[in-house]
């Protein structure tokens, strides 16, 4: 039977406020079309915000020695998203901080020659410099550290003002139902029935592109659909504050083909320094409970910089799990993933694996977009929509809220 709801329609519909997808809407706009993007909870919601914001060149997937399709993909990404930082990229991101400028990687004692090696080979020749004395980061620059700093040609983001800045560039197109339902008809085309404070609203679309992160997985069975498969890889991220932090930003190089530590540095509200620690303390704490992250980090971090006094830190973690498109082996994915569902003909699913790669999930879509000889037709379908439907509020980082009760 028909439906008998009023009827918008729109070129497309981006479902999910991640980095994803609002540097799509942000190119869609940007390129006419009549789009919009629906968030059910907050913009920059879940793995964006709690991500350690670096856009790096990948580099730190040399650290094997096999610097695969994935760091080739990559390379670009740190100057074009430069670009944007500058106001000449294909997104305007002058609102944007940088926190930090190169990243460095470090390597404890023993360890220096591997990291020679690989920042020597062809591919990172001139990616990188070697730090010595004062030129270290203030943390690693003491007469008991041993070891090499190199500084890389990656950079940091504060996540908070990206989502800000993306958000605020795409004013009027970020949208926040009460509740999404999905059709699908018998000739395979989707729609879905929006839940507004009017009442129930129909929207059809020439594409819904779905970047809801972990979500796409609920959408996609709305829809009674299983595929594209998707994965998650859990993380227990660590945060500890403390009067004596000081700044850091990087890698450091362990044995393994993974960063033994990563580290992103957030300021509190009351001054303090938050460093917020991911690599592979956060890939192995993701069996372990609170307690047990907390005692192991004290003791990586007693290891690692044996002269900081942790005797005041405050320590919060986080369980959070990236998501990812299904690989063999639950391998980590290579590049941003967009795939169409032959099911449905107006279907596209995205997962950008890296936030980094946003941009390259962007250009996937308006490719696609393109392909289907979609062409932009204004703003009528966007203005009758955002009418009715409220404005997304912006999530807040794992850092920021953590503390709030120590203070
Ligand atoms: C701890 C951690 C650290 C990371 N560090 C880095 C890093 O330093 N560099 C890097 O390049 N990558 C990093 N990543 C990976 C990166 O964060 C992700 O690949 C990227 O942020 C994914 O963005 P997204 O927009 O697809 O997903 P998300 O950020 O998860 O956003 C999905 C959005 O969809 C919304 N949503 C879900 N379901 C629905 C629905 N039914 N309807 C409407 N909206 C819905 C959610 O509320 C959310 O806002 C990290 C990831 C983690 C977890």
């Amino acid at each position: 039977m028909a439906s008998t709801l009023p009827v918008i329609e729109l070129d497309l519909v981006v479902v999910g406020g991640g980095v994803a997808g609002l540097w799509l809407i942000n190119r869609l706009r940007s390129a006419g079309y009549d789009a919009v993007l629906l968030e059910s909870r907050a913009l920059g919601g879940e793995q964006s915000m709690a991500s350690q914001g670096m856009i790096h060149g990948g580099i730190k997937y040399g650290l094997s020695g096999q610097l695969g399709a994935a760091s080739q993909a990559l390379a670009e990404m740190p100057e074009r998203w430069r670009r944007c930082l500058s106001g000449n990229g294909e997104v305007d991101l002058r609102h944007t901080n940088a926190l930090s400028e190169p990243l460095c990687l470090w390597s404890t004692g023993g360890l220096g020659a591997r990291v020679q090696t690989m920042l020597a080979s062809r591919a990172l020749r001139g990616r990188n410099q070697r730090l010595i004395d004062d030129q270290r980061p203030q943390p690693l620059n003491h007469p008991q550290f041993r070891g090499a700093v190199y500084a890389l040609s990656d950079l940091l983001l504060d996540i908070p003002s990206l989502v800000a800045n993306l958000s605020s560039n795409a004013h009027g197109a970020l949208l926040r139902p009460t509740n999404i339902r999905l059709k699908r008809d018998h000739n395979g085309d989707v729609s879905m029935e929006l839940e507004t404070p009017a009442g129930l609203q129909e929207v059809r679309a020439r594409r819904f592109i779905f970047t809801a992160g972990q979500g796409n997985a609920d959408l996609l069975s709305q829809l009674g659909l299983t595929q594209p498969a998707m994965q998650t890889r859990p993380l227990r991220q660590l945060m500890v504050k403390s009067r004596h932090l000081r700044p850091l930003f990087g890698h450091c190089l362990g044995k393994g083909s993974r960063p033994r530590l990563t580290v992103s540095s957030h300021r509190a509200c009351d001054g303090d320094w938050i460093w917020y620690l991911g690599g592979e303390l956060a890939e192995t704490g993701a069996q372990l409970s609170h307690t047990e992250l907390v005692t192991q980090g004290q003791a990586e971090l007693a290891q690692l910089f044996p002269w900081l006094d942790w005797q005041q830190a405050q320590w919060r973690s986080l369980f959070v799990q990236r998501a990812e498109p299904l690989q063999n082996n639950t391998q980590r994915p290579e590049g941003a993933s967009l795939q169409s569902v032959p099911e449905c003909n107006k279907l596209l699913v995205g997962w950008p694996t890296k936030l980094t790669l946003a941009p390259h999930l962007a250009d996937l879509a308006l490719a696609e977009v393109r392909r289907a000889e979609i062409l932009p037709t204004g703003t009528a379908g966007c203005r009758a929509l955002n009418t009715h439907l409220p404005v997304p509020p912006l999530a807040d980082a794992p850092w920021q809220t953590a503390f709030e009760e120590a203070k």
